[in-house]
């Protein structure tokens, strides 16, 4: 394991909590970042600014997305499965710049169902990560077969992102991005049908 990356345990709130974060770290980078872009880090309105930024960071890397592994049983087969519109926020990891994506997710039911709000625990948890869409939706579908045990899987994802919105171009646009495997990348009825219950290519 390369020295940079430990497991921090702090002291918040009166319990231990076991973190990748280093919150004094990232205090002290805020702290000589905003002397390094000219402000003075002691005026009023920056004196908590750097622990707002540790914290900020904290909260985005140490997101619990809880248990994502509920499944039942099906009661019926060949059923299409679909969720979508599941908006997720995330950092670009060539910026550090926000994005966001509505995520969509299909799948074909087999002998197992996976739990709606699993989901959109899936995705979370793969977007609170330093993250590449194309990455964060082949992360979500290689996690739905490893627990649903299916090969049939598509996950969409349209996002917006600040890097090419509020810098370079500075354009607004809409990436997506789309995964299809086992009878998704097979046939192209499925396809359509999994893109017609999204609705359209949102
Ligand atoms: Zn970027």
């Amino acid at each position: 394991m390369p020295s940079f990356y430990r497991n921090f345990t702090q002291f918040y709130g009166g319990i231990n909590v076991a973190s990748k974060v280093n919150c004094k770290v990232l205090e002290t980078i805020a702290h000589d970042l905003l002397i390094a872009i000219g402000e003075d880090p002691h005026r009023e309105g920056l004196k908590e600014t750097p622990r707002r930024f540790a914290s900020l960071w904290k909260e985005f890397i140490d997101y619990d997305p809880g248990n994502t592994e509920t499944c039942f049983e099906s009661v019926t087969t060949d059923q299409m499965v679909v969720i979508s519109g599941m908006r997720v926020w995330s950092l670009c990891e060539h910026h550090l710049l926000p994005f966001w994506c509505d995520v969509s997710i299909g799948y074909i039911a087999c002998d197992k169902v996976l739990g709606l709000s699993k989901f959109a625990r899936i995705a979370h948890k793969y977007a609170h990560t330093l993250q590449l869409q194309e990455r964060l939706c082949h992360q979500i579908a290689d996690e739905l077969t490893k627990i649903i045990g299916t090969n049939d899987v598509a996950v969409l994802a349209s996002g917006h992102h600040l890097c090419m919105e509020m810098r370079g171009i500075r354009t607004p646009g809409l990436m997506t991005s789309s995964i299809t495997r086992g009878i998704f990348r097979e046939s192209s009825e499925a396809r359509m049908e999994f893109m017609q219950l999204i609705g359209g290519t949102k």
